[in-house]
């Protein structure tokens, strides 16, 4: 059996560029030798969602970002989280193996409960576990994500080697495959590019708004007027034009380090650089838009495949559980 690649985001927005650079780029690579899965995980959204009415659209909107950035739907399965219901059964076995005090000390727990202090729900404490069986459903080897999603990894093995040890060797521990990028950093220079921060440039964005945005980006804080050297090695905006400006970087280096060029014009540049590189993104987006039947039968055609694969391996853990 060739090796299987699973990975899932979140339908709280489009996708943007901390996406693109941590995950999906790899989502892409992986295909040519992996058998590949990847999600929109709805249930994941519900624990920090509280107006649903643009989950249906949302899901649309990742699906065509996926679609336009290279995942080809034939041979990999795109699918909703909540069309293979397995997941759940899954999620509530793994939680009897689960210690609380490991999900309440993970770094990104803590996180949450800053940002939505009035909203700690049960499944917001369970996430990772839901991760783990997303994860161990489909049996995966390989999973592409941001850096952020480190420690829920390590969760998940963590959850599998316990699994295995109490009902023997059922389910597979998974490695994760980060890009050259791992961590994009949002619009502020401070945090992670995320959509529920709304520091992100989306993939989809039309150029003049990507332009604001950039625009818009916090650069060397210690470079307060133009005729300041710079530091490129601590600016956000240099570390993009080391992705969109291979061709200008080492000058750009050198002309920020001697104050040559100044903040605005080093993002003008970047600006450009971007809206050039998405375009061809944006065309396949497009033509995609206006076929939204072939795009829903994609996740159609997806669940129906992961179906498959799911209720075989809920078998498998019915009967190693002892279930009668
Ligand atoms: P939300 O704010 O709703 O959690 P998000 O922007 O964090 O959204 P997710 O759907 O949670 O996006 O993540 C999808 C994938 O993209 C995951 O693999 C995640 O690790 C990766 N990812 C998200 N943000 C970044 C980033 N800034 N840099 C690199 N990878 C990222
Ligand atoms: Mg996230």
């Amino acid at each position: 059996m060739s090796k299987r690649v699973f990975s899932g985001a979140r339908p709280t927005g489009r996708q943007h560029l901390g996406n693109y650079l941590g995950a999906i780029k790899n989502y892409v690579a992986l295909q040519t030798e992996y058998q590949c899965i990847y999600s929109i995980v709805d249930y994941h959204a519900l624990t920090t969602l509280r107006d649903t009415s643009e989950l249906r659209h949302n899901t649309y909107e990742m699906v065509l970002d996926w679609l336009a950035a290279g995942i080809d739907p034939k041979g990999t399965i795109v699918y909703v989280q909540s069309h293979v219901p397995q997941v759940t059964e899954l999620h509530l076995l793994l939680s009897m193996v689960t210690p609380l005090g490991k999900l309440t000390r993970l770094p990104t727990f803590k996180e949450k409960i800053q940002q939505q202090p009035d909203n700690v729900n049960y499944g917001l404490v369970g996430y990772p576990v839901l991760m783990a069986a997303d994860i161990t459903l489909y049996k995966a080897d390989l999973i592409p994500v941001g850096a952020d999603q480190l420690p829920h990894l390590e969760f998940t093995r963590e959850i599998v080697r316990t699994f295995n040890h109490h009902f023997g060797d059922v389910l597979v521990e998974p490695q994760a495959r980060l890009t050259e990028i791992p961590r994009v950093m949002g619009l502020d220079g401070v945090n992670k590019m995320s959509k529920s921060l709304n520091n992100h440039i989306e993939l989809a964005a039309p150029p003049d708004a990507i332009r604001k945005q950039v625009m818009s980006m916090v650069t060397d804080p210690a470079r307060k007027y133009r005729r300041d050297p710079g530091h490129p090695e601590v600016c956000n905006v240099f570390a993009m034009h080391k992705i969109y400006s291979p061709d200008d970087v080492e000058r750009i280096e050198g002309e920020c380090r001697n104050a040559g060029i100044g903040c605005v014009q080093c993002k003008q540049l970047y600006a450009e650089h971007l809206v050039a590189a998405l375009a061809p993104f944006q065309e396949r987006r497009a033509a995609w838009a206006k076929e939204p039947d072939a795009v829903w039968d994609v996740l159609a055609d997806g669940a129906r495949r992961a179906t498959e694969i799911a209720a075989q391996t809920i078998a498998e853990v019915r009967e190693a559980v002892q279930l009668p």
